[in-house]
């Protein structure tokens, strides 16, 4: 799949999916609590699609089963909805979603608190959401994909946090998953040449300790191997002559 350019009115469907995508994703963030199942969570999601006229563009993807990726604590990404799978107080707990809106996608991705969560967690959570803005500051037109992966790097790992490599953000459109990868570590000033019009996801996956995951035994959950927290934080943005707009901003 080649990088596909966006005119001004794709743009704004764009701007619609993205805001519908946040909008699911806190919907169901602020009703998290202990006791419920990540599939409680899951049809959160499903009935603020239902009510906005969409669906959800993770169901069927790939063969993904449901409305998002639910992941909880040493889960890293990809956490598939469960209905004997409680949340406890002191959880975090990563929503990862797109709306499938007018032709076009959304993909973001939040990692929130059940209840009162530990000093740990609360700084892996503020820095992956951080490094995610570090990203998205250097996503201006004529730099390159190699700007934004460094600067995740970098302000990730000079804070002793491991940084997933197995997996990526990527271009986003008319499919879920366009090109060009985003990864969240590289060099910077190689890659791909950023445009205007170019609309990209960027979300690290950031790990309490170690860089190292594995995919569990469902074919699709990934955990950390050392078992610590993993964190996940994604915007989908638009490359554009002012600087990078975020499109999937609530
Ligand atoms: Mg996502
Ligand atoms: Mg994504």
């Amino acid at each position: 799949m080649s990088i596909t350019i966006k005119s001004k009115s794709e743009l704004a469907i764009m701007r619609e999916a993205g805001k519908i995508t946040a909008n699911a994703i806190w919907y169901a963030g602020e009703r998290l609590k202990a006791g419920m199942s990540t599939l409680d969570v899951d049809k959160l999601i499903g009935s603020y699609y239902a009510k906005h006229g969409c669906k959800s563009c993770f169901k069927g993807l790939y063969g993904f089963p449901a409305n998002a990726c639910i992941s909880v604590n040493d889960e890293v990404i990809h956490g598939i909805p469960k209905s004997n799978r409680r949340l406890e107080e002191g959880d975090i707990v990563s929503i990862d979603t797109g709306a499938s809106y007018k032709g076009f996608n959304g993909d973001s991705c939040w990692t929130f608190p059940v209840g009162k969560i530990s000093d740990e967690a609360k700084a892996l959570l503020e820095v992956t959401e951080q490094s995610l803005y570090e990203g998205i500051a250097q996503a201006q037109v004529g730099s390159r994909v190699g700007d934004i992966s460094h600067a995740v790097e970098v302000y990730c790992a000079s804070r002793g946090y491991g940084i997933v490599r197995n997996y990526c953000g990527h271009g986003i459109g008319r499919e879920v998953h366009e090109s060009p990868e985003i990864p969240n570590w590289g060099r910077a000033g190689h890659g791909a040449r950023l445009v205007a019009g170019m609309t990209i996801c960027i979300e690290p996956m950031i790990n309490a300790k170690g860089d190292d995951v594995k995919v569990m035994k469902d074919g699709w959950t990934v955990k950390t191997v050392s078992g610590s927290l993993s964190a996940h934080f994604e915007h989908a943005i638009a490359i554009t002559p002012d600087g990078p707009v975020i499109l999937t901003q609530p």
